[in-house]
């Protein structure tokens, strides 16, 4: 057995190999050590008798009926994990009992509904990188497969595309160090499982596509997306080892349809999870997300995280948000119809996929039923979203089928029958009456005995003889001749006759034969509904897209949106805008509204000055997030707006330190600055909020100066720009550039205190109070009282030499080259800082003052 489990394990290196031994699935060797460690199980060995314990087998098992949720552990973990069965019968094997791998379990190919989040998409990837692109997702769970195509070198791209889906498995060829930096991405900061796999990404993968889709569907796909579809098809097959018919319909992205979003906009802008949390509470989709229906609720975080570009989609949606915004009842009705509808998608997955049981099919009927509401509430609407999804395929021959076949709440095991309508099938209901008459017609053949003999015999059963008919060995000389004597006791005799074994060997074996009949007739029943797979699926996207118009429309409602106008007329007029999150989450404290104004020519850029706190990254998220909430169809936080399209939003905000990466601050600023610059457009939206405070002030300022020049110059990038900014001398700029516009947030001072009125108006801030906004933060009073006098004795200009030399100036100030400072550098850049201890480290600090 060891050597067939060695031969296994050679196959599957790269997981941990359920090897199953009767009721257990075993682990030994290398997987056990790791798996008891992972699962919290007792390590022990298979072959206590050797005498050397180093050379017995290390060894866990966990048992058959409650392996689910010990793989979905390791699945959470980050392993794979490789399920062995016994494919042959042991009855019938000759020697040791054939063993295979029937499935390999990984985080981007789970089925099982136990670890999948029902509120996201699971998606598994292939990324091909080479002078073009291409990058496959596929949801198994659901049958959602994709591919699009990238430009040469445009591995930004494919790493925002990475984000937006979000994998939580990939596997990558092609082009080296393309592959190396984007699974640094996938892993370090999207925590998925990635690894290279460039074997799979082969030419020939285009007859699987040709197979799974069609021959013309493959004909469509360029080189780059035959090798990564076909990479992740091939990865499929080889895991899931069974019929993906339900991954039926290859969407090939087409550029321009979907609003590119990189990750740290996503972040920043804490559309699907909140910037400090990773949760979903505190985003935006926790603000819109009312949706019903698993499918909704995945759509939705679809449609938040990939806004659209097209006027024509926009308006679609925006209509039918309007229509159901508009009446109250219906929606109402919809909704609770919605609540009624489970998990479709997943739910044929299964079924096609042949994990599921009668429940899922049930469930799946149950779902079914409740789609006629849906059409006949549908009914006055207008829109042709919205009269789209009532035109629906409502599945009623499917739900009749199942509802005919199964009975109602059946149990959880389709082994053991018991599920199967009463009057569906005959051979059913006679097995299922004489296993219930069993005693009955016992009873009935004793007292036929009893008269045809006139003895006083009755039918007794041991495990030896079975069922026998028992008489006292006074009367026991003349029986029948068709009794057969089997047992001769004290006072008794024990016969068998050819009637009673046929009788017990039917009623033995019925039950048997009813289970295997039941299961055969579940079989057929549900490769009867996977042959839909097609149809339940478009039903699944009408019923998911309806879950988010409602969902859209009730927010609408509940915290008083309005309705955008959407155009191309590169203007952004919001009046009484207000930030989405922010009014919900301060629930109590009023949220103070504000206008934005951005357009293409004369109000291209706003300076905004004013205090911290006073609300300056508020102001300007609310603004890029109303833009995205319209150009997602959705209503948005505002008394009016006029949102010309934008192609991306971009931000910079904030400090996300990637020290462990071992950049500073101010550098990954800069990054994420010099990428903002490359990528945007003149119809871009970008939200800049203090560029250049990671570095002393006057680097900071200039390159701030530098980057809004940049931003505002219609010659260069002309952008709408929203730009905060400490430095008040950038407020000059109004004079000097066309089409910058200086705006402050206004606070007002009463005695020491500062009171935040919330309130944009045009001009820049006089005053930044900082000192007062550091005494509100609770920094003590003599820290506090200093910072005055070293501000009155700077703005009385007594400090003047040291603080306002101009930036290009010479300083006149020593710097570390002119102390010595080469020796210093020399002998830090030899350092590897990673690998120093602390007491190394202040050794090295010994040193370096010495030579200072
Ligand atoms: P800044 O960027 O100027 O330092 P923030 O935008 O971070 O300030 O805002 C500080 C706090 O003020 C926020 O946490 C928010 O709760 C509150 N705030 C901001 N804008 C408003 C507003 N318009 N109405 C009410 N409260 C606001």
């Amino acid at each position: 057995m060891m050597k067939q489990y060695l031969e296994i394990k050679e196959r599957n290196k790269d997981s941990i190999l359920f090897f199953r031994l009767g009721d257990f699935y075993e682990m030994f060797l290398d997987d056990a050590r790791i798996a008891s460690k992972e699962l919290d199980i007792v390590l022990t060995t298979r072959d206590k008798a050797n005498e050397n314990p180093d050379e017995r087998i290390p060894m866990c098992g966990v048992p058959y009926h409650s392996a689910e949720s010990y793989i979905a552990k390791l699945i959470s973990k980050g392993y794979k994990v490789a399920i062995c069965e016994q494919i042959e019968d042991p009855a019938t094997a000759k020697g040791i009992v054939a063993r295979d791998i029937v499935r390999v379990i990984t985080p981007g190919t789970l089925m099982e509904t136990s670890m999948l989040d029902e509120s996201k998409p699971n998606y598994l990837c292939a990324v091909y990188v080479g002078k073009t692109s291409a990058v496959c997702f596929s949801d198994l769970s659901t049958g959602e497969i994709s591919v699009s195509e990238f430009g040469t070198g445009d591995l930004q791209h494919i790493e925002n595309e990475l984000s937006a889906y979000s994998p939580s498995e990939a596997i990558l060829g092609g082009d080296e160090v393309g592959v190396e930096v984007l699974k640094e991405h996938l892993t370090n900061r999207l925590g998925a499982l990635a690894e290279c796999d460039g074997e799979r990404f082969d030419e020939n993968n285009r007859e699987i596509i040709s197979r799974q889709f069609g021959e013309e569907i493959s004909q469509q796909l360029s080189p780059a997306a035959v090798y990564a579809a076909g990479a992740l098809l091939s990865y499929m097959i080889d895991t899931q080892k069974t019929e993906l018919s339900h991954l039926n319909t290859l969407r090939i992205n087409s550029d321009g349809s979907f609003m590119e979003l990189d990750i740290n906009t996503l972040r920043n802008l804490e559309l699907a999870g909140a910037i400090r949390t990773g949760e979903k509470k505190g985003s935006l989709l926790w603000v819109l997300d009312k949706t019903k229906t698993p499918m909704g609720r995945r759509l939705i975080r679809t449609w938040v995280l990939r806004p659209l570009l097209g006027l024509a989609p926009i308006k679609r949606r925006q209509s039918a948000v309007e229509e159901l915004r508009g009446d109250t009842l219906i929606r109402g009705e919809l909704m609770a119809a919605l609540r009624g509808i489970g998990d479709l998608e997943r739910l044929i997955g299964k079924i096609v996929f042949g994990n599921a049981g009668c429940r899922d099919l049930k469930a799946l009927s149950i779902s079914i039923n409740s789609l006629p509401e849906l059409v006949h509430q549908l009914s006055p609407m207008k829109g042709q979203a919205l009269c789209e999804i009532r035109a629906m395929d409502v599945l009623s021959d499917l739900s009749d089928k199942i509802d005919g076949t199964v009975c109602d709440d059946p149990p959880f095991s389709v082994r053991e029958g018991g599920f199967i309508k009463d009057g569906f099938n005959e051979e059913v209901d006679r097995l299922r009456g004489l296993l219930e008459n069993s005693s009955a017609a016992l009873t009935a053949v004793e007292s036929r005995e009893r008269e045809r003999t006139g003895k006083k015999l009755k039918i007794g059963y041991n495990k030896v003889f079975g069922y026998y008919i028992e008489i006292p060995r006074s009367s026991s000389e003349d029986v029948p001749g068709d009794y057969v004597r089997k047992q001769t006791l004290a006072n008794c005799e024990r016969f068998i006759t050819q009637e009673l074994k046929e009788l017990e060997t039917e009623l033995l074996t019925a039950k048997d034969r009813l289970a295997a009949l039941e299961y055969r007739l579940f079989e057929e029943l549900r490769l009867s509904i996977a042959a839909e797979v097609g149809r339940v699926q478009e039903t699944a996207q009408h019923v998911a897209a309806l879950d988010v118009f409602c969902s859209f429309a009730e927010v609408a409602v509940a915290n008083n949106y309005c309705k955008p106008e959407i155009d191309v007329s590169g203007a952004i007029n919001i009046t009484d805008g207000r930030h989405p999150t922010v009014e919900v989450m301060q629930q109590g404290s009023l949220f103070v509204p504000n206008d934005t104004f951005l357009d293409s020519g004369s109000s291209r850029t706003a300076i905004i000055t004013g205090p911290n706190m006073a609300g300056k990254s508020t102001y300007m998220r609310q603004t890029a997030l109303i833009v995205l909430m319209a150009q997602m169809g959705s209503f948005v936080p505002a008394k009016s707006a006029q949102i010309g399209l934008v192609d991306r939003v971009f931000t910079r905000i904030g400090a996300s330190d990637d020290l462990s990466a071992g950049k500073s601050t101010f550098m990954v600023e800069m990054t994420e600055m010099a990428d903002i610059l490359k990528s945007a457009t003149r119809s871009s939206l970008l939200i800049l909020d203090e560029i250049g405070r990671g570095t002393s002030t006057y680097d900071g300022m200039s390159v701030a100066r530098a980057v809004l020049e940049h931003c505002a110059d219609k010659r260069k990038l002309g952008a709408k720009t929203l730009f905060a900014t400490h430095y008040h001398e950038l407020t000059a700029l109004e004079h000097e550039i066309e089409g910058v516009k200086n705006y402050n947030i206004s606070a007002k001072k009463r005695g020491d205190d500062v009171i935040f009125l919330r309130k944009i108006i045009p001009g820049g801030a006089d005053d930044s109070y900082g000192i007062e906004v550091a005494g509100l933060a609770g920094v003590p009073d003599s820290v506090i009282r200093r910072a005055k006098s070293v501000l009155k004795a700077l703005e009385g200009g007594e400090m003047a030499a040291r603080t306002s030399p101009a930036p290009q100036k010479d300083t006149g100030q020593l710097t570390l080259l002119d102390m010595g400072g080469n020796e210093i550098a020399a002998k830090l850049n030899a350092t590897d800082l990673n690998t120093l201890t602390p007491l190394e480290a202040l050794s090295l600090l010994f040193e370096l003052k010495k030579i200072l």
